[in-house]
């Protein structure tokens, strides 16, 4: 599946070659063999020339009717964006960005890196038995062989990603009794390898359940490594029990100052009891708002639209964001009302190809694109407010069109895309060109 969606070597050799004047920037790696992250060696100065910024809205009355760019220069260093300036198409000591838009590296905020058949042979999804435990038992079976494969899995998918703008991502890893903490020794390895192209910040996941399976001491061992969020999943249907799941969560996210991010995919009374009870706890304790997430909450597809406006402003007030991946078909979700309410709203592809799912592209633009048809942001100022879904909520001009990125000093975590335009880039899903990650060129 890999080999013919991208040839990956052929298409960074072309996109590196490329860029004009590359041989001549003083640290660049020569041509052969410098395009695996294991042996690139990162650029620590350089400018870029010949680069698209958007700079503001043109206007027929009230109405955004284009974006307006220019050309700039970008010099990198450490990792960091040093100044803009103006452009310069002679400097021949220059990277070409070929008039490319750049703009911020996209984010996959929902993804599982660490349990994939990904850079193995196609395998659609197979018939499902017993719902979520039927699952868990199935995952039983197939994970300690998947375990065998699952940092160069990993790795693999990590240039997918990259190869679609991402170069960072939020991955649930298991943490359960069969894994215990192997997936997440091995995912480590992965991330390791392509630090200098990508970085990742990781939830423990238990994914057979905190104490359907007896995950809590392996849940808690994980909390002391090197972990961001406690995660969790549908705590009443898996555990049979709302209040101690979330407790558990909670507590361990407090003891080791983590942020929390559980799967609620319960739609009914026991998913809306669920969201009510973590914003009653987050709500106690405020050193977890805004590092707070519900991923899928189905749930509040569900409700009617009073209740939905209700809880959209109790999750905003509490500081509890939203990572959906924006589903369609038999389950909107409401992500206009989460916006109005000021919910943080993230997107991420979650399952690739897996025993889940296969539906994943890799790439969040799309998310973005899709997220666009679903609610009707056909204009160019709505399309390119939808661009923040691909770049977890940065986005180059505000919403008076005023510039807002990049600016000095800002991480050099950028894509240069064949598009004139955000909104452009979002409606035509536009190809991304080059990745930088903390001002390494990846490709
Ligand atoms: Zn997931």
């Amino acid at each position: 599946m890999y080999k013919s969606e991208i040839p990956r070597k052929e298409f960074l050799k072309k996109s590196l070659l490329g860029f004009a004047g590359m041989t001549v920037v003083p640290g660049l790696p020569d041509s052969s063999g410098i395009l695996d992250q294991q042996t690139a060696h990162p650029m620590k100065d350089y400018t870029l020339k010949n680069v698209k910024l958007e700079t503001g809205f043109e206007y027929e009355g009230d109405e955004v009717v284009h974006t307006k760019t220019g050309l700039f220069g970008v010099a990198i260093s450490n990792g960091k964006i040093k100044n803009i300036s103006v452009n310069k198409p002679d400097d021949s000591t220059a990277i070409d960005a070929k008039g490319w838009l750049m703009l911020p590296a996209f984010k996959d905020m929902h993804i599982h890196l660490d349990k994939t058949f990904y850079g193995g042979p196609w395998q659609a999804t197979r018939r499902r038995t017993g719902g979520v435990k039927g699952m868990i038992a199935l995952e039983q079976q197939i994970l300690p062989e998947m375990l065998k494969t699952s940092t160069d899995r990993a790795e693999k998918l990590i240039e997918l990603l990259q190869s679609k703008g991402s170069a960072f991502a939020r991955s649930h890893v298991n943490i359960e009794p069969t894994s215990k903490l192997q997936s997440l020794k091995n995912l480590e390895k992965a991330l390791a390898h392509k630090k200098d192209g990508f970085r990742a910040e990781l939830v423990a996941f238990p994914q057979h359940g905190v104490f359907y399976t007896d995950s809590a001491a392996y849940l808690k061992d994980a909390a002391q490594m090197d972990i961001d969020f406690i995660g969790g999943l549908d705590p009443y249907t898996i555990d049979g029990a709302i209040e101690k799941t979330v407790d558990f969560t909670v507590q361990l996210a407090l003891d080791h100052k983590k942020g929390i991010d559980i799967h609620l995919h319960e739609s009914g009374e026991s998913g809306l009891k669920t969201v009510e009870y973590l914003i009653k706890r987050v709500t106690e304790n405020a050193v977890l708002r805004e590092k707070t997430f519900v991923s899928h909450c189905f749930v509040l597809a569900k409700l009617d639209q009073r209740k939905q406006e209700e809880v959209a402003e109790q999750l905003g007030a509490a500081g509890i964001g939203i990572v959906s991946t924006i589903p369609f078909g038999n389950l909107i979700m409401p992500i206009p009302v989460l916006y109005k309410h000021g919910v943080t709203v993230l997107t991420g592809n979650d399952s690739i190809i897996d025993h889940w799912n296969t539906w994943g592209s890799g790439s969040v633009l799309q998310k973005a694109n899709l997220m666009a048809q679903l609610y009707g942001y056909a204009s160019e100022f709505m399309l390119s407010r939808s661009l923040k879904l691909a770049t977890g909520n940065l986005l180059p001009l505000d919403d008076n069109g005023k510039q807002q990125w990049p600016k000095a000093g800002d991480a050099a975590d950028l894509v240069l895309i064949d598009a004139s335009c955000s909104a452009e880039a979002v409606s035509r899903i536009s190809s991304v060109q080059s990745l930088i990650s903390q001002g390494n060129i990846v490709f």
